[in-house]
């Protein structure tokens, strides 16, 4: 299958320009497009043959259920069953937005969709490229991250054109993800509300709507337990991880530097390609041929829109051995250290 790349100015999005898109998510086919957190790959998320075709694309197991992207927010109605004034509540506070809500599923949701659950995740986006594309089609865009299964999500149309070029019908180039991680999940479908997957409005921020939000114990584990399986089906699943190790060295800056100097300098001398990842703050303490500096501590949105990027440019760049600050203290700690933690494989050294 040969894929269309489009290009679509930010600053001028023009409705025709997504009418091409709309018309192929309408008669069943895939388009990937720019959301404020990562790119997805959307399908027609009513049309079970479109979910199928999102799994085929990504190779993601059939078991791990697909967030349905939508414009308005009473389409949650059309959508859900039994909605909780919380999840008013919570739209209006975070919507539109990088936070996804898991609802009981109404019947017009197919459970190819949902990973084969009675519950739906639901997202409004901020991006107007996403939005637009949304009305424009019509549909309820059911859309997963626009990567291979198991790669690091991916934050430029380049990465969507490395992993699924050939295997969709078009990618839209709306340019750089803001956020660059993926969305909060809250699920509302049980007693309490509980955090499935940390992302950038964190559970501070859902605390000023209702109290006793709390995370699900899997995803801010510091260490994976087979006792504690995640609520969200694909937090299970091995993710982000490049073909390199990474070891995160958590500490104060100077032992940490330290650890990692005498790490890189036997990596070297044994031949291997070695890299660290760090923060502006520090990167000038690294004794290392290759750093990857994500940004600097103060803000750290910076950090989370250069974290993808760079997990892939270890391996475009062909790094063996690779050493991560952590990222602890920040707001985004948790949403950046899941990811983190997993691209490591939980492999963490105190010093
Ligand atoms: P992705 O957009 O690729 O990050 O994948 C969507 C994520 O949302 C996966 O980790 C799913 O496990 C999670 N998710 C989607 N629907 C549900 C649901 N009904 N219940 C729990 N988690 C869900
Ligand atoms: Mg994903």
């Amino acid at each position: 299958m040969e894929t269309k790349v489009i290009k679509i100015d930010r600053k001028n999005i023009r409705k025709e320009d997504l009418a091409e898109a709309g018309e192929i998510l309408r008669s069943g086919g895939l388009v990937a497009f720019p959301t404020e957190t990562v790119y997805g790959l959307g399908g027609d998320g009513l049309n079970p043959e479109a979910s199928k075709k999102i799994y085929a694309a990504k190779g993601r197991p059939s078991d791990n259920p697909l967030i349905v992207h939508i414009a308005d927010v009473k389409d949650i109605e059309k959508l859900a069953l039994e909605i909780p004034e919380l999840a008013w509540k919570l739209a209006e506070k975070f919507w539109p937005g990088p936070m996804t809500m898991i609802l009981k599923k109404g019947d017009a949701v197919p459970k190819t969709t949902t990973g084969g659950l009675d519950t739906v995740a639901i997202r409004l986006p901020s991006d107007e490229i996403a939005r637009t594309l949304i009305r424009e089609s019509g549909c309820f865009i059911a859309a997963p991250s626009a990567n291979s299964s198991g790669r690091p999500s991916p934050t430029k149309a380049e990465h969507v054109i490395e992993d699924l070029s050939g295997k969709i019908d078009m990618i839209i180039d709306g340019g750089s993800c803001d956020i660059g991680l993926e969305s909060s999940i809250i699920d509302l479908s049980g007693e309490k509300p509980l955090i499935l997957r940390p992302g950038f409005i964190t559970q501070e921020d859902f605390e000023t709507v209702a109290k006793g939000v709390e995370y699900d114990k899997a995803v801010i584990a510091k260490t994976p337990d087979k006792n504690i399986v995640a609520k969200a089906p694909g937090m299970k699943y091995r993710h982000y991880a490049p073909k390199g190790s990474i070891t995160i060295v958590e500490g104060e800056a100077t032992d940490v530097a330290r650890y990692i100097n005498e790490k890189v300098s036997e990596s070297e001398k044994a031949g291997v390609r070695t890299a660290v990842i760090c923060s502006d703050e520090n990167k000038d303490r690294y004794l290392c041929k290759n750093i990857y500096d994500l940004g600097s501590r103060k803000h750290e949105i910076d950090i989370t829109s250069a974290l993808f990027d760079v997990l892939r440019q270890l391996d475009t760049d062909g790094i063996g051995v690779i050493f991560a600050e952590s990222f602890d203290e920040l707001r985004l700690s948790q949403a950046i250290m899941n990811r983190l933690r997993k691209a490591a494989g939980y492999n963490t050294v105190k010093v």
